[in-house]
């Protein structure tokens, strides 16, 4: 295959990755099996094999130390040579029970032993020792990974131990189980070699999915110039500049410059702006570079400032009320009350419209369809001002949810005679039309994942909807005729 990357090095990333020729949306850059996968820090043990759940004990018959779920566990993640060192280890199955903790670093260090080359290569990912010694952080690893491991006669001195958690804090990926995560301490993490180089933009360039195998696929999200930054967004897109910076610092070590950081309205989205109380225009932080909430805010119209921890004080009241709620009523009480100091657009605002939607899922009464198309929209235009390319999965899903409820509503009215035909038609048309636009975002998900899920059922929807068009169509030229 023709090369679609190549490494670089700087100052500011260390190790990153090119593109080695013109990208297109779509294309593919990079496809990696994981190195390791593993529980979080503070996960549940887990099937060393198939990454399944496990409380109680049932080890692999052959080293009689890995956690297995079944003799006929159909993963393939406990290869042969960790299978063979750890059978030459003191350590017990019940000790990964007791400290599920210990299991990524020790498969990690284990790598040692059986596989020099991509042991040195693990090493050579960035581990930020020197920022890390003597933290929380550090304590929390020393008392949960290197204690344990040295009661277990595991022969490592705590600097390696670590370097091993800290590269696996810097740079793993969090990957989902192959049973759908319910909690998230189901959740996963899985160290990819060459994916871990990618550098940092909050508006990242790439597209990245991880099928139930744990293979990840990297594509272009946008066309990507030869010679430009492979970028992936290591924070949560959907938080405002604050939330992900912060992020950032403390879990990756540095401050994002990015164009959206850089920008106080967030790529015009004004994603964290809130209300001025001087002429209802929308305050943004001057500067965002520095610390947000100690740097002053200032109105875009009347020019108002306002300091950075009141508009602290204003967020974290407002995070307190977005989960207070039992019914779609109260939901809307609640988003009322938020509009009043956060700006239309602003992230919780989004959160809470989004949990909305789901809501409202559940409702077919026509004023419930209209409300969750109208939450949909506005959504959906948020969505687009934040640049998250030709190919993103929160469009993808949103764009879904909009499909469904237009074709609802006009198959609602046409039911109840109150559009014609041709009305009924040109409704289901717009319906397609955005489905297509769904799909389009959807269609690299993989088959498993909830959003590959999604993909399929679009596309049966699809089906359904042009073949109605078509009989509706054929009505009308009767109608003609
Ligand atoms: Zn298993
Ligand atoms: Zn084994
Ligand atoms: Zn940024
Ligand atoms: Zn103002």
């Amino acid at each position: 295959m023709e090369l679609t990357t190549v490494i670089k090095r700087n100052e500011i990333y260390g190790r990153y990755l090119v593109a080695a020729k013109d990208l297109k949306p779509g294309e593919l850059i990079l496809k990696e099996c994981p190195l390791q996968v593993g529980p979080q820090t503070q996960a549940m043990a887990m099937c060393f094999n198939c990454t399944l759940y496990m409380a109680s004990e049932r080890s692999c018959e052959v080293c009689g130390k890995a956690l297995k779920c079944s003799v006929n566990c159909k993963g393939k993640l406990h290869t042969r040579e960790e299978c063979d060192t750890l059978s030459r280890m003191i350590i017990k199955s019940e000790d990964f029970l007791k400290a599920p903790q210990i299991i990524l670093p020790l498969r990690c260090l284990l790598l040692k032993q059986y596989d020099a080359k991509k042991w040195a290569e693990f090493l050579e990912l960035e581990s930020h020792l020197k920022e890390r010694k003597d933290s929380p952080i550090w304590f929390i690893h020393k008392e949960g990974v290197y204690d344990v491991l040295k009661k277990l006669n595991v022969d490592v001195d705590e600097e390696l131990v670590q370097t091993i958690c800290g590269i696996l804090d810097v740079n793993s990926f969090e990957v989902r189980p192959l049973f759908a995560a319910t909690t998230p301490q189901e959740c996963l993490r899985g160290v990819y070699l060459k994916a871990a180089l990618m550098a940092h933009d909050c508006t990242p360039n790439t597209h990245l999915s991880v099928d139930f195998t744990f293979e990840m696929t990297i594509r272009a999200n946008r066309f990507i110039p030869a010679g430009e930054t492979i970028f992936y967004n290591y924070a949560n897109g959907l938080q405002g500049s604050a939330e992900r910076r912060k992020h950032l610092h403390v879990g990756k070590y540095f401050d994002c410059t990015c164009k959206r950081c850089g920008d106080g309205t967030e790529l015009q989205s004004f994603l964290s702006s809130l209300i001025c109380t001087s002429c209802k225009s929308l305050i943004s932080c001057a500067e965002p570079l520095k610390d947000i909430y100690s740097s002053d805010w200032i109105c875009g119209k009347c020019s108002k400032t306002i300091k950075g921890n009141l508009v602290e004080n204003t967020i974290n009241h407002s995070k307190e009320l977005i989960n207070d709620y039992s019914n779609l009523q109260e939901a809307e009480g609640i988003l009322e009350k938020l509009k009043v100091t956060l700006g239309p657009n602003h992230y919780i605002i989004l959160e809470l419209k989004q949990n909305m939607i789901s809501l409202l899922g559940n409702y077919d009464g026509e004023l419930e369809i209209k409300r969750k198309i109208a939450l949909c929209e506005e959504l959906i235009s948020v969505l687009r001002l934040l640049d998250f390319g030709d190919i993103s999965r929160h469009l993808g899903i949103a764009l879904y949810e909009l499909h469904k409820a237009k074709s609802q509503l006009v198959y609602e009215a046409y039911n109840c005679n109150l559009v014609d035909v041709c009305q009924y038609l040109e409704g289901l048309q717009e319906a397609q039309n955005i489905l297509k636009e769904s799909m389009k975002h959807l269609l690299y998900e993989p088959k498993c994942s909830p959003e590959g899920k999604l993909a399929q059922r679009a596309m049966n929807d699809l089906r359904v909807l042009r073949g109605t068009s078509s009989d509706l169509e054929r009505i009308l030229t009767l109608d003609c005729a």
